[in-house]
């Protein structure tokens, strides 16, 4: 149906809202975010394979592969992008052969141990934004299940997160699916604009890495929050609100 008005919008020569508008259709202004880092106070990732781990699911031997990078970063000599990359690593690497109802149930207790740890500032900004009826939509790099329970109870409508096939006898096989588009979060808002009905116009975008950069240049209102040096850097040249929470004080410029 979208496709259908977004290509007559075309043949008008008018943007897909213009056309929309001239028929009278009102569309629901979007915001957007970024999960880890943005809302949770970790990454679910992170938190995921420790109690994987934990749980006996993944062998103890499992924290080897990335405990050199944990280190390096809790001692500021070395940058958290390669932490996460080597739990990246070792999750995936392991992963295959799990089956999804045990995954499921430890996913659930992370979630239900993890669910308010969260950032004041962005949880305060999600209630006001969905008093104002917009359309919440979440965008991870986490695994889907758990950022998608996670996202749902704060009130999210659509999650997009990282999704792991599943094979025969229900275990997973290691593999990624849709991992071009979910790596792509530009990507994924346009699609979700098209899909629902969205508009772009008033639009928020709150996001913490250069990851996040695709999509805050979308919006209309992007946020930088608790930056690292590649966004805050970006978020500085482009004029973009930055907003620092530390402790229980929040810094805004
Ligand atoms: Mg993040």
């Amino acid at each position: 149906m979208f496709i259908i008005i977004a290509e007559i919008g075309k043949k008008h020569n008018l943007p897909y809202h213009c056309y929309m508008k001239k028929q009278g259709r009102t569309f629901r202004k979007v915001a957007v975010f970024d999960i880890d880092g943005t809302i949770f106070r970790s990454s679910f990732l992170i938190e995921i394979t420790e109690a994987l781990v934990n749980e006996g699911v993944f062998p103890p031997n499992v924290r080897s592969i990335y405990v050199n990078a944990y280190r390096k970063w809790l001692h500021r000599r070395g940058n958290y992008r390669d932490f996460i990359d080597r739990v990246i690593f070792a999750f995936e690497k392991h992963i295959k052969g799990v089956p999804k109802k045990t995954y499921l149930k430890v996913a659930k207790k992370v979630v239900s141990f993890h669910k308010k740890r969260v950032y004041r500032y962005t949880r305060d900004l999600i209630g006001e934004l969905r008093r104002r009826n917009y359309y919440l939509l979440a965008i991870s790099h986490s695994p889907k299940e758990i950022v998608d329970s996670f996202a749902k109870e704060l009130g999210f409508n659509k999650v997009y997160g990282w999704v792991y096939e599943v094979g025969s006898e229900r275990r997973f096989t290691g593999r990624t699916l849709y991992s071009e588009l979910i790596r792509d979060k530009a990507r994924i808002l346009k699609r979700a604009v098209e899909k629902n009905g969205l508009t772009l116009r008033n639009s928020v975008g709150v996001g913490d890495t250069e990851t996040d950069i695709a999509f805050l240049k979308m919006v209309d209102k992007p946020i930088a929050f608790n930056p690292n040096s590649k966004l805050y850097r970006y978020a500085k040249r482009a004029g973009w609100k930055i907003v620092v929470e530390r402790k229980d004080v929040i810094y805004k410029k």
